[in-house]
């Protein structure tokens, strides 16, 4: 997440009349897509975005990971309009509503069921990082322990808890408070190669000299988003799996970036074949870009006492009817293979014109998140030219990593191939742009 922007360099809305200059006088200086996206979007369709200059972008960001069945999906619009023009209830805190009852049956019916998971549901409040904050409350409840491990690179959130978590220097020091029990290793492969993050830990559990106390639980992406699109191997996966059960830690995936069918499974650690104790989901869980986050934890560990966890905002209405609908696209037996048809579609589309372009550029990812990394390729300025020339020529893309050294691409799970490979093609002409400006 390319957030670390200096106002300089904020570029074309800087002083513009009509709408972007209203935002840039009365909107925080915190804003950061609206000067990465210098454009007043106003419609968005499928894998497509609009705005008001009538210009047409693809989108190859999908609300940093919350849209991933594109804009205004129509199976899903009109379940939510129906719902409306009907007066359903749309606000309920955790009160029992329909909406919530059909949204949890249809979870079980065509996530959880079909693959052996027996996890409760606890629905948190709006956004990503009060699932986060969920998981390291009920976690320390459970095992009484306060510390908890992450992985440099990381990124969980931004609020107190989530934040001590998340790796990034720029973002910590924002909290201007020291960030408590938390500790982070290298993750299981990064910008300096591999790394036998297992054993380490394992080591720093074993050694009664390590100056380390076993942790509640151990955060883990399975593939880092934000970190720059690092993918970990799913034997490492199994024994970091292995490496909890022996210590009693809990192992905690946070899959709300990376769920959702982002890498070509409903959760991004199936194709390691673990089950984590708790995972928090969010972003496109709702289908239609609507704020909702979940915590699923393995059944014995609902420990909580009722009201332990309050929020207004806890799982809204509206969300739910988007959500119940998505679960849709998972029944459509076209579904998995159409996210494995579009995963060679990208790769194809992607690894052979890069290699051309520079040998020091390298691909990573799977399913439909992939990233580009420019860090042996001309760097931060490259990746930055290059995103900005494909924004010129339509193309809504993002960087992310260390120095924001890798541009990070994410289209809609069911963008038409047609737009893909149109995406991908100004995605290689920016960067060989970039390269040669
Ligand atoms: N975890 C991960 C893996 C994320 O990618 C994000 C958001 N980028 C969060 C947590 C925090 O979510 P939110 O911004 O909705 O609080």
């Amino acid at each position: 997440m390319s957030l670390h922007r200096s106002p300089s360099s904020s570029s074309s809305d800087e002083g513009a009349a009509g709408s972007a200059g209203i935002i840039e006088r009365y909107e925080s200086n915190v804003r950061s897509y609206s000067r990465v996206f210098p454009a007043i979007f106003t419609r968005g369709k499928g894998a497509e975005l609009f705005d008001d200059r009538g210009r047409r972008f693809i989108d190859f960001f999908c609300g940093a990971g919350a849209l991933s069945y594109g804009h205004n999906p129509d199976a899903i619009k009109r379940r939510v309009l129906e719902y409306l023009e009907g007066d359903g209830i749309l606000h309920a805190l955790d009160a029992s509503t329909a909406a919530k009852a059909a949204f949890l049956e249809a979870l079980a019916r065509t996530v959880l069921e079909p693959r052996g998971l027996d996890y409760k549901v606890q629905c948190c409040g709006p956004t990503g990082t009060d699932s986060v904050e969920a998981a390291l409350k009920l976690a320390r409840k459970v095992t009484g322990r306060a510390g908890v491990l992450a992985f440099m690179g990381a990124y969980h959130g931004v609020s107190l808890g989530s934040l001590s978590l998340t790796a990034s220097r720029f973002l910590r020091r924002a909290a201007g408070v020291p960030l408590h029990h938390a500790a982070h290793v290298p993750y299981f492969v990064g910008p300096r190669g591999a790394f036998d993050s297992v054993g380490y830990i394992e080591m720093l559990l074993e050694d009664p000299h390590s100056g380390f106390e076993p942790p509640a639980a151990i955060l883990l992406e399975t593939v880092q988003m934000e970190g720059g699109i690092y993918v970990a191997p799913a034997e490492a996966l199994q024994q970091l799996r292995g490496l909890c059960d022996r210590h009693g830690i809990l192992l905690v995936c946070d899959d709300i970036q990376a769920g959702c069918g982002r890498t070509g499974r409903f959760f991004s650690f199936e194709r390691a074949g673990i089950t984590p104790d708790l995972v928090t989901l969010s972003k496109s869980i709702s289908g239609y870009g609507f704020p909702m986050a979940l915590l699923l934890m393995r059944r014995e560990l609902d420990r909580w006492s009722p009201g332990e966890h309050p929020g207004t905002f806890r799982g809204h209405q509206l969300s739910f009817v988007g959500a119940t609908a998505a679960l849709d696209f998972w029944k459509d037996a076209g579904w998995a293979p159409g996210l494995a048809a579009r995963e060679e579609l990208l790769r194809q589309a992607l690894a052979p014109g890069l290699a051309e372009i520079h040998r020091g550029i390298e691909l990573r990812g799977l399913g439909l998140v992939w990233g580009v990394d420019l860090s042996r390729a001309g760097g931060a300025e490259v990746a930055r030219r290059a995103t900005s020339f494909a924004f010129e020529h339509g193309l809504v893309i993002e960087r992310c990593g260390r120095g924001d050294t890798v541009i990070k691409v994410m289209p809609p799970l069911n963008a038409p191939p047609e737009l893909l490979r149109e995406g991908c093609d100004i995605l290689l002409l920016s960067i060989r742009h970039a390269l040669h400006a």
